[in-house]
């Protein structure tokens, strides 16, 4: 490691022990950004990287909620306010029983970089709580939402803090949500994103993320001259991202042959058509049950508690969680010929993961331009809330796939090596960062 990198770290390592995926995210932009900082040296005198990793604000509260016995349950809320430099605070919330101080706010200063390379005027954020919704009842969902708004609605506001969905909020969390807002302020704002549809919700919303990853995928495919038609792909997760990417990519005419959850993965060679993708759609959005019973209902494989990346694939896209790549799972995608990563979760690539890809110069495009596809369709929904006015589908579609470009060009005119390669890493980290830094050296010292 770079010695002045070294150096960041132990500071920042000091000052946040024990949050590991934070140091691995910070990490991972300080490598690149360091260099970038020392040729600019106004954002260094301004110690701009160093607030950066500070969060403005960090909320933490008591959730108490009463289960179906009516035995009171207690959880943990969070809210990390991280910058708010061009826009109001902007990201999801998390409910995960891994949930904690570490993980959000490693999503929260990746959200910085991401919303800032959307070009919408967005701040970084990121919340929720270690509460599991899986295996609960739709009123003991509500109850905990209820509860958690309760004390969150206090925080937030359409100009200053709008939360979305993230792993375990879905558009039932966030309509239980919504109503307590509403409820207790006794307005209609879009103070949540990824809301229904009748209710202040953009069309393309729900499928933007998993569409926005594709979008990326093919620009970067682009590049080379080639397409997404007749690919093989490899798709971990099952949940919104994954579902959508897998709907998109196979519009596009390559094959999906992989999904998974966290107990395992299954394996289709014939690939999940049309008709298999809505039958797994009602499995998990409406039955919310484990991706083994695909396995059961289409006779094919199942292998239980393993990820899927040791399956020949061109494609990998993943779409479940943080760390699901690690260096070796790395190595053996690409021994399989896997020259396209495109990373629909955030940080799912362990550092040394991250490392193999850029050493073997495949088309590796990191979650923080490949996923922002999500927060920009959420902007654009804060956008419709605003005009009180909705979108077609067609037209807010077309404005994601041009923000994709958008975010594929920074990523080009940052990251383009001396050899014509494009680095997609340092490229969305510069091209996230210079923004933010910007409009950080014209307000001063806050
Ligand atoms: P969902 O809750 O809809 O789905 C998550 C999927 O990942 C499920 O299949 C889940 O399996 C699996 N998963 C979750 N945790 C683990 C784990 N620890 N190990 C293995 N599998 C796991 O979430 P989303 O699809 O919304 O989010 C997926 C990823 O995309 C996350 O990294 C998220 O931060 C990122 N993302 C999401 C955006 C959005 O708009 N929703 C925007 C940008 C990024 P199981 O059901 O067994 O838990």
């Amino acid at each position: 490691m770079d010695h002045r990198v070294e150096s960041f770290m132990a500071n920042i390592i000091a000052k946040n022990p024990n949050e590991q995926e934070f140091h691995q995210a910070v990490q991972e932009v300080a490598e690149s950004l360091i260099p970038f900082i020392e040729e600019n040296p106004k954002y260094k005198h301004a110690k701009i990287l160093e607030r950066i990793a500070e969060p403005e604000r960090v909320i933490l509260f008591r959730v108490p909620w009463l289960d179906d016995k009516g035995e009171i349950q207690i959880n943990k809320g969070y809210r990390i306010e991280m910058n708010s430099a061009i826009g109001p605070y902007k990201g999801g919330l998390r409910f995960h029983p891994t949930v904690n101080l570490g993980i959000l706010k490693f999503l929260a200063f990746e959200q910085v970089f991401k919303n800032s390379l959307t070009t919408l005027p967005m701040g970084g954020g990121k919340g929720g709580s270690d509460f599991d919704p899986k295996g609960k009842t739709d009123n003991e969902v509500m109850r905990f939402c209820q509860s958690f708004m309760t004390e969150l609605a206090r925080h937030i506001g359409p100009d200053t803090d709008i939360p979305a969905g993230d792993i375990g909020v879905g558009g039932r969390e966030i309509g239980f949500m919504f109503g307590q807002y509403k409820r207790l302020r006794n307005e209609f704002t879009g103070v949540l994103t990824g809301k229904g549809r009748e209710w202040g919700g953009s069309l393309i919303r729900p499928e933007a993320t998993g569409y926005g990853c594709v979008y990326f995928a093919q620009a970067m495919l682009k590049t080379r001259n080639d397409s997404l038609e007749g690919k093989i792909i490899s798709i971990s997760g099952s949940g919104n991202v994954a579902q959508f990417a897998a709907e998109k990519v196979t519009e596009l005419g390559g094959k999906v042959v992989t999904v998974s959850d966290s107990n395992g993965y299954i394996y289709d060679p014939a690939g999940i058509n049309r008709e298999k993708l809505d039958w797994l759609m009602e499995l998990k959005n409406i039955k919310r049950g484990r991706i083994k019973e695909y396995a059961e209902q289409y006779g094919v494989e199942y292998v239980e508690g393993m990820r899927p990346w040791s399956i020949k694939c061109d494609v990998a896209l993943p779409c479940a969680t943080e760390n699901e790549i690690n260096k070796e799972e790395a190595e053996r995608l690409i021994k399989n010929g896997c020259f396209v990563v495109s990373e629909g979760a955030n940080m799912p690539s362990t550092n040394d993961a991250v490392e193999v890809f850029l050493r073997n110069r495949i088309l590796y495009g990191p979650g923080k331009a490949a996923n922002a596809g999500g927060v920009a369709v959420s902007g654009l929904e804060m956008t419709q809330n605003s005009m009180r006015l909705s979108w077609h589908r067609e037209e807010v579609d077309q404005k994601l796939q041009q923000i994709m470009k958008d975010i594929h060009e920074t990523c080009i005119k940052f990251g383009k090596e001396e050899d014509g390669h494009i680095n997609y890493v340092k490229g969305s980290n510069i091209g996230g960062f210079v923004k933010v830094a910007d409009a950080m050296l014209s307000q001063g010292a806050v």
